[in-house]
């Protein structure tokens, strides 16, 4: 098992890892950013029955593509499991598996990979199986080519005048309190517990259901009771011995909107924006983070805030010492609480930005419940992510705010962040700015993206892949 070249996510696969060892296999894992080579080396030498590929961030899908395309040219056979969060039955179907003659199979979650392993390597089993996953996954392609020609993308012009229309004349942008940048260094984990939202914990565990209720649910209350306590009592460790250092940055900035674009014109710095271009309904915008920002035709002056969080500085010592003792359930569970703290300190930072920093929410209330439903005014859209999926604009932000340097960030060649523990992005502040789904965009779109952020077009589509699939 790896997680692939680029990627350092690995909370998933070292649960599978556990999960398979737990069932009597034998797991060789070689860890994070692992390049198709050692893979398929290590595979070949080991006589390994199946490999596992994991990957969290997009640009893993088509490393997990080339590593297919790689196993056939060495005319392998040995079957390919996928998983991680990007991944999906639908990009293994239509992506990775018309790669390779061997089997690929998708794994939704951990607990289907005992069974999944179990067929494929059966010997009464793993014929039928495959030749059957290969069916399934060759009508899944067939539909998805069906679907694709259905869909309408309007053309890039169309989707651009469907834009949402806001008042900008009639708007007063909201003036910072304080502009320019702050650093937040070895910030209180005490203060960022209050702020962690506890149902995406549990999910990481594949326990289902939402924080609190979750103790009450009758087949996983019990196990979601344990593993709280066993992290409420991490925490106090984490807390009380100051294991983990929490570091952020943020910054707020003068901002206009130019060409579909957002720039910043005292820091020479443009963020590129992508659009949506599928037909839409009646009266629904096709959307731009771009337009949340005030076009540089508007006298007033409008703000981007950019921001990056880490709880993982420290971490990988705390791991070293459970995996030394071959306690993976610690090492999983620290991990995981870390992951927690850093959306915890995004989610406080955000707040604090809000109600001081740019201060135009001074008064802001929220509930817990509201808190987590992110009902307040203004988004944190984070590069790589729906809305802005092209994962290379970090490069510019990590330029823009020293980030590594400031908070102790890196990036690995596909932009993952390292620590994992982390989350980075930008503000918006206009009440009518929300999170939505880029999905589709046409080849028209691609070529004028391309132009505007001045890299080659296939660079483009490297970074954009899984939006043209
Ligand atoms: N540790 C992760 C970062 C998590 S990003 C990593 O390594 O990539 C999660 C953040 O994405 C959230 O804080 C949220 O503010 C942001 N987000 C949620 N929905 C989004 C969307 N549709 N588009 C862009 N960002 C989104």
């Amino acid at each position: 098992m790896a997680t692939v070249k680029g990627d350092v996510h690995d909370i998933g696969k070292n649960i599978v890892g556990v999960v398979l060892a737990c069932n009597n296999y034998e797991i060789i894992d070689l860890g994070v950013m692992v390049p198709t080579n050692t893979i398929i080396d290590a595979a070949i030498e080991h006589q390994v029955d199946i490999i596992g590929l994991s990957g969290l961030i997009t640009p893993s899908l088509d490393e997990m593509v080339n590593i297919a395309a790689e196993m056939e040219r060495r005319s392998l056979s040995i079957p390919i499991l996928i998983g991680g969060a990007t991944t999906s039955r639908m990009h293994t179907a239509v992506k990775v598996a018309p790669e390779y003659s061997g089997p690929v199979v998708h794994v939704l979650d951990a607990s289907r990979s005992v069974p999944v392993a179990g067929q494929l390597i059966g010997l009464k089993t793993k014929d039928t199986f495959t030749a059957q996953i290969r069916k399934e996954y060759t009508e899944l392609a067939i539909q998805h080519a069906a679907r694709q020609s259905e869909k309408t993308i309007l053309s890039y012009m169309d989707a651009k005048a469907n834009r949402i229309s806001i008042d900008w004349e009639n708007y007063t942008p909201p003036q910072p309190k304080k502009q320019g940048i702050e650093v937040l260094a070895d910030f209180d984990l005490g203060t960022l517990r209050d702020y962690i939202d506890w149902t995406p914990f549990f999910s990481t565990w594949q326990l289902k259901g939402k924080y609190p209720l979750i103790f009450e649910d009758a087949y996983v209350g019990n196990e979601a009771k344990k593993l709280f306590k066993d992290a409420q009592h991490m925490l106090d460790q984490l807390i009380t011995k100051k294991l983990l250092t929490a570091n952020g940055i943020v910054g707020i900035f003068e901002a206009y909107e130019e060409n579909g674009d957002i720039t910043l014109p005292q820091e020479n710095f443009t963020f590129h924006c992508l659009r949506q271009q599928r037909k839409m309904g009646t009266h629904i915008p096709n959307l731009s983070l771009a337009d949340f920002i005030a076009p540089k035709t508007i006298s007033q002056k409008d703000y981007l805030g950019a921001f990056a969080v880490t709880t993982g500085v420290g971490i990988e010592k705390i791991v070293a010492e459970y995996e030394k003792d071959h306690d993976d359930y610690n090492a999983i569970l620290v991990k995981a609480i870390a992951d927690r703290l850093a959306e915890a300190f995004a989610e406080y930072l955000h707040q604090y930005v809000r109600k001081k920093m740019w201060g135009y929410s001074p008064n802001e209330v929220l509930n817990n419940d509201l808190l987590i439903r992110e009902k307040y005014r203004g988004i944190r859209p984070a590069p790589g992510y729906p809305a802005c999926p092209d994962h290379s604009e970090k490069a510019k932000l990590w330029k823009l705010l020293d980030i590594e340097n400031q908070t102790g960030i890196s990036l690995t060649e596909s932009y993952a962040m390292y620590p994992t523990a982390a989350v980075s992005g930008f503000y918006f502040s206009h009440p009518e700015s929300r999170y939505f789904a880029v999905g589709k965009i046409g080849e028209d779109q691609l070529i004028d993206y391309a132009k505007r952020k001045s890299v080659d077009y296939t660079i483009a589509k490297k970074w954009l892949g899984p939006n043209l699939f």
